[in-house]
């Protein structure tokens, strides 16, 4: 029989049930924070709630003196989609008889916004008059446009010139195990929409127009082999993708007037989003093209190659559960890239993310016990062991 009742369950996992029967899907926040802020006053903290938009955000503290580590998460899921399809109902929480705790958000992040807390808690209790500085900076926008969560927050860090010197995202970053994989960067993502001219025409007459599917051909080839760099230790090649193709009025016998290409660049820290517009505008010049480029940049590349965080998160793991952490910045984007603009080692570290999105999105309910523990190890590692002084 699942368990549909948290009574008996760890702190931990009475708060993930909490916080997973609120339907909170972006940017709907439902009461999760005041949940958490509840929580985090009771310990001390000092709480800042940071509404922008209709995207609910808050910022906490405690402590007075000394580096600040901050943890980071969102309330906010994705849907569900049609109830019917899932094994147990997406927001009515259970463990199942495999011990997976069920429900959307229990790995994305439910489950580490509950460690987080617990882990605090504990933390706080043995060592009330801690050295360092500890925070919260959680939103209600992680999943959807993500503007006025994260990015707005950090943007007000910044402009009050606050320290963040450490920040543990609670992202699923584990795949096999709890704990096997801790992310220390993200590539970088930068779109683009480039519109070539031609002119359109007969195909029997082809000297009477120009055709843009042709000239865009050559040109797409030499970006396509383009090697944009090696990549390095931490980071895969920069790679240019393709996604979109659109040119053509469906008669066989028009030779099109434009061609519409939609591309998407991931990018290593060998590179820098200039470097990379300029390089594409240069192959395409060099192909004589009637064109222009709307750009989007999603995210610059941020790492964390080493330091004190990295050490602390990669020793939580193994003194909790023995395994010894790979580093990895693959994935897509993340909230990471906002806050390592502040010059904040970033690191992220959550539970198994082979649900996430997903029908039937479940976490092995220990998991969160032990994630908890780690994010305590790793407050003890910082700023009792350590006493980290970056
Ligand atoms: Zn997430």
């Amino acid at each position: 029989m699942p368990i549909t009742d948290p009574a008996s369950l760890s702190p931990t996992l009475q708060l993930a049930f909490e916080l997973l029967r609120r339907p909170s899907v972006t940017p709907d926040d439902l009461g999760c924070q005041d949940l958490m802020i509840e929580r985090l006053e009771a310990l001390g903290f000092h709480i800042e709630r940071l509404p922008f938009g209709d995207v609910e955000n808050f910022w906490a503290t405690r402590g007075h003196h000394g580096p600040l580590m901050a943890f980071a998460g969102h309330t906010d899921v994705v849907p569900s989609g049609p109830h019917v399809r899932w094994d147990y109902p997406p927001f009515e929480p259970c463990i199942d008889d495999d011990g997976m705790l069920r429900g959307r958000g229990a790995a994305d992040m439910k489950g580490s916004l509950a460690a987080m807390i617990t882990a605090v808690e504990r933390f706080v209790a043995t060592h009330p008059d801690h050295h360092g500085k500890i925070g919260f900076l959680i939103t209600s926008d992680e999943e959807g446009p993500a503007v006025d969560g994260t990015r707005a927050v950090v943007e007000h860090l910044r402009e009050r010139h606050e320290r963040l010197d450490y920040c543990i995202v609670g992202e699923p970053s584990s795949t096999d195990a709890m704990g096997d994989v801790i992310k220390n960067g993200r590539r970088g993502s930068l779109g683009g929409v480039l519109h070539i001219k031609g002119i359109q025409g007969h195909v029997a007459y082809p000297h009477l127009a120009n055709n843009p599917i042709h000239q865009a051909m050559p040109a797409l080839n030499a970006l396509v082999k383009e090697h944009w760099d090696g990549g390095n230790d931490f980071f895969p090649a920069t790679s240019f993708q393709v996604s979109n193709f659109r040119a053509g009025t469906g008669a066989t016998n028009v030779i099109p007037g434009d061609v519409e290409v939609v591309f998407n660049f991931r990018f290593s820290t060998e590179v820098t989003h200039g470097d990379l517009q300029a390089r594409t505008r240069a192959i395409l010049d060099a192909h004589d093209l009637d064109y222009h480029i709307d750009w989007t940049l999603n995210g610059e590349p941020f790492l964390t190659a080493e330091g004190e965080l990295v050490e602390a998160t990669l020793h939580g793991v193994e003194a909790v559960t023995g395994r010894q952490p790979r580093l990895s910045t693959s994935g897509g984007t993340s909230d990471g890239r906002f806050i390592a603009t502040l010059g904040s080692q970033v690191v992220e570290l959550g539970p198994c993310n082979a649900t996430i999105h997903q029908t039937n999105e479940r976490v092995r309910a220990t998991d969160l016990d032990e994630l908890s523990r780690i994010y305590e190890a790793v407050l003890t590692k910082l700023f009792v062991n350590g006493k980290a002084q970056p």
